[in-house]
């Protein structure tokens, strides 16, 4: 659980501080806005978790496995998360998978990525760097410690407006005329991040050896921490002013840079042993001799924030993907509650239900190994939202899958 300091306009307009860590892995939220709650309450089919202590409707403490305060820093959050065992487990072959979650403006691309204001010219300083650039450098390195030989190759996917909206125009002569007749178009869905060129949707596809997966997604081979970070930074920010940026963000009141799209990274890590007495002409084409070859992924989930409409001032095409959000959040969250039961109760879970679970239906429930980054804000404006990140923090925390 991360919880972001207070920005300069919550500073401002003078919100109250709600949220506070307690020091011992857990968070105490006293609400002191009255009616500040409105629609926040737990779903009723949620028990409370057993240390979740509920005093006061507007009183309540939720205990996680780490929590970062405001005052954390960039490194710390790597170093306590396990991010870093993560990223040796990526190594050992396993697929392992980060999830950035909660409110848009809670700090998710903060934790993942540092700063948006980041450029190619105006990289961002080295302690402010995120989850995502700390793993990688830990990956170059481990790769050198281990005289292990990584080849690491990355893709980088969108998924975008769940749901049908667009309608198709109307055609030649019939301008005004209601299109109560055209069947509803498909906007695309899973787009590949690192394609240049316009956004064109991708297959998601179903296989008995794959699970998932989307077809003709592009992956690129990196050896340095410069050319990952160029790639992500292409991803994300124009290079020129006139450029566009490929990852949906749209501004609106709670964020000037709110993702409009759920973002995974994920970086494909094949390893294979080399031996200090290398044979020529072996492996890789460096003269190591053949070991036991592993093949690991580190996914890194960013996912778009929850958000009610009437918060962020969103309307029309803004609402439109407000909804398509939180539709695509709802699966991924009844997914999460049926994990949630023991192991001898569990019904089938519905991954089909959205693109994201669909894409995430390994991570979630296969044979994987998974953290969960939950952020929320300490503003008293915040509060509904908060505890409902904290809620569902609070079920996630109680899914096992086995590795
Ligand atoms: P989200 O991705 O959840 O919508 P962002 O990561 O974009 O939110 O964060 C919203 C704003 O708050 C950004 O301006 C970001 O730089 C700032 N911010 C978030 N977390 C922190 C933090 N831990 N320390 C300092 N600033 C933060
Ligand atoms: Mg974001």
């Amino acid at each position: 659980m991360r919880v972001r300091p207070l920005t300069c306009t919550e500073t401002r307009r003078g919100d109250q501080r709600v949220v506070h860590s307690l020091g011992d892995g857990t968070v105490h939220v006293s609400a002191t806005s009255p009616g500040g709650l409105e629609g926040a309450a737990a779903p009723p089919e949620l028990p409370p978790s057993p240390r979740q202590v509920t005093a006061a409707r507007h009183d309540a403490t939720f205990g996680f496995s780490a929590v970062f305060d405001a005052g954390a820093s960039q490194e710390a959050v790597f170093e306590g998360s396990g991010m870093r065992q993560l990223v040796e487990l990526a190594i050992d072959g396993f697929s392992c998978t980060v999830f950035a979650f909660g409110q848009t403006g809670s700090g998710k691309t903060y934790t993942l990525m540092g700063p948006l204001t980041q450029s190619e010219a105006q990289p961002a300083a080295p302690g402010v760097l995120g989850l995502m650039q700390r793993s990688f450098a830990c990956l170059l390195e481990q790769s050198r410690s281990r005289g292990s030989d990584l080849v690491l190759s990355a893709s980088y996917l969108e998924i975008y407006n769940e749901q049908v909206t667009a309608r198709p125009a109307a055609p030649p002569g019939t301008a005004g005329t209601p299109h109560l007749h055209c069947p509803p178009r498909r906007v695309p869905q899973v787009r590949d991040l690192l394609s240049p060129g316009p956004p064109h949707a991708l297959p998601l596809r179903w296989s008995k050896t794959r699970g998932f997966y989307v077809e003709n997604q592009l992956s690129m081979d990196f050896e340095s921490l410069e050319a990952i970070t160029d790639l992500l930074l292409q991803a994300l920010i124009p290079p020129t002013p006139a450029g566009s940026q490929r990852r949906r963000t749209s501004a609106h009141a709670l964020n000037s840079h709110s993702s409009r799209s759920h973002a995974l990274l994920t970086v494909h890590v094949r390893s294979r042993a080399v031996s200090t007495h290398p044979a020529p002409g072996t492996w890789g084409g460096r003269g190591g001799a053949a070991g036991p070859s592993k093949e690991g992924s580190l996914c890194f989930v960013d996912l778009a924030g929850s958000e009610r409409v009437k918060e962020t001032g969103s309307s029309g095409e803004l609402s439109t993907e407000a909804n398509s959000i939180n539709r695509s959040l709802l699966a991924l969250g009844h997914c999460i509650s049926l994990l949630a039961k023991p192991r001898g109760k569990r019904t089938h879970i519905p991954y089909r239900d959205s693109k994201l679970t669909r894409l995430l239906a390994r991570s979630l429930g296969g044979s994987g190994v998974t953290l969960m980054v939950a952020c929320i804000s300490p503003s008293s404006r915040c509060l509904s939202e908060t505890l409902s990140t904290l809620h569902y923090a609070s079920r996630a925390r109680k899914v096992t899958t086995k590795p």
